[in-house]
């Protein structure tokens, strides 16, 4: 296949453009570099069948070579800190960014697959969050331009299947993590990480006891690879259901690093979601997919990343 992917420099953009590249397919990856990093493409640019495209997906998309069998949109800034700085962005990227790509799907009879997030549950008074959940997201809150971006794009590309067939996909990402991570892109695990490298303070908001379920990057490809190949429009969660507290994660992160960091309690930002774990009935069911990859191995992984660095 010919498959497009937006935010190809981007951290789940670069793991699924690779392997896609994988499984023999030639891919276009598009990506502003805003938050992409150079490093993610070239470590693609090796692969003969990849070709870079720089651009943003709320511009128009100039992209030549034929149609494409596939679009994957995975270009958005998606760290907590983004979305203060880089708020209106987000929304742009979120809103004008997904109608450009879905006119291309339109126009190339092409198969589009949306990422969206946990984060459409927002802080969620139903756990485990299954796909049925409507959410409780503050519109006007510190996270409203990714959580409401999202909720947008999931109805933007919902309308474009009902109203001009176009054969759609929705995948809600729960926290996800592994090698080609933005060290300082100020998310849980790489900022527990670098800190732990340097036996610096780990920053852990409020006290710690908020959780979240985090997913190795590997497992939610194939997940994204799966939910693509199938006729599945409805979103699907797909994230790892083991759940842990934040102090937990930073614990375990010192010690397997065998760091001589200790653990700070900071601030809390507001509106940070208490609980989060993915209902996975949907993807088992409908995908066969369920996640393999245990945290223990996943961490060591990203820490091996992370000391490369
Ligand atoms: N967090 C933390 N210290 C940090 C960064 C994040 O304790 O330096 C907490 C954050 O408040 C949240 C959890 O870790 O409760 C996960 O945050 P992250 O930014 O990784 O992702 P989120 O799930 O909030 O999108």
């Amino acid at each position: 296949m010919r498959i497009l992917v937006a935010g190809a420099a981007g951290f789940i953009g670069h793991h699924l453009a690779k392997r896609l590249l994988g499984d023999g397919h030639s891919v276009v990856g598009l990506d502003s570099l805003t938050t992409g990093q150079p490093r993610n493409v070239k470590a693609l640019a090796e692969n003969g069948k990849f070709e870079f495209v720089r651009g943003d997906i709320a511009e128009p998309i100039s992209v030549t070579g034929g149609k494409f069998d596939q679009i994957y949109n995975m270009a958005c800034p998606a760290s907590p800190v983004d979305f203060k700085h880089k708020a209106i962005e987000i929304m742009t990227t979120c809103s004008a960014g997904v109608r450009n790509l879905l006119d291309l799907a339109h126009r190339d009879g092409a198969v589009f697959l949306q990422a969206s997030t946990s984060e459409c549950y927002g802080d969620p008074q139903v756990h485990p969050q299954p796909e049925t959940y409507w959410g409780n997201v503050n519109p006007i809150g510190p996270r409203s331009p990714y959580d409401e971006g999202k909720r947008f794009a999931e109805a933007l590309t919902t309308s474009y299947r009902r109203l001009h067939g176009v054969s759609t996909r929705i995948v809600r990402i729960f926290n996800t993590y592994g090698p080609a991570m933005r060290a300082d892109d100020g998310r849980a695990l790489p900022t527990f990480i670098m800190q732990a490298l340097k036996n610096e303070p780990i920053t852990v908001h409020g006290d710690g006891s908020q959780t979240r379920s985090f997913c190795y990057v590997d497992d939610l490809v194939d997940g994204i690879v799966r939910l693509a190949a199938s006729d599945y429009s409805e979103p699907v969660n797909i994230g790892n259901d083991q759940e842990v507290t934040i102090l937990q994660a930073a614990k375990d992160v010192v010690k397997l690093i065998g760091s001589r960091s200790e653990i700070r309690c900071v601030e809390r930002p507001a509106d940070d979601p208490e609980r989060r774990r993915p209902d996975l009935a949907r993807a088992r069911q409908v995908l066969g997919w369920s996640p393999k990859v245990a945290r223990d191995i996943g961490f060591a992984r990203t820490i091996e990343y992370f000391k490369s660095l």
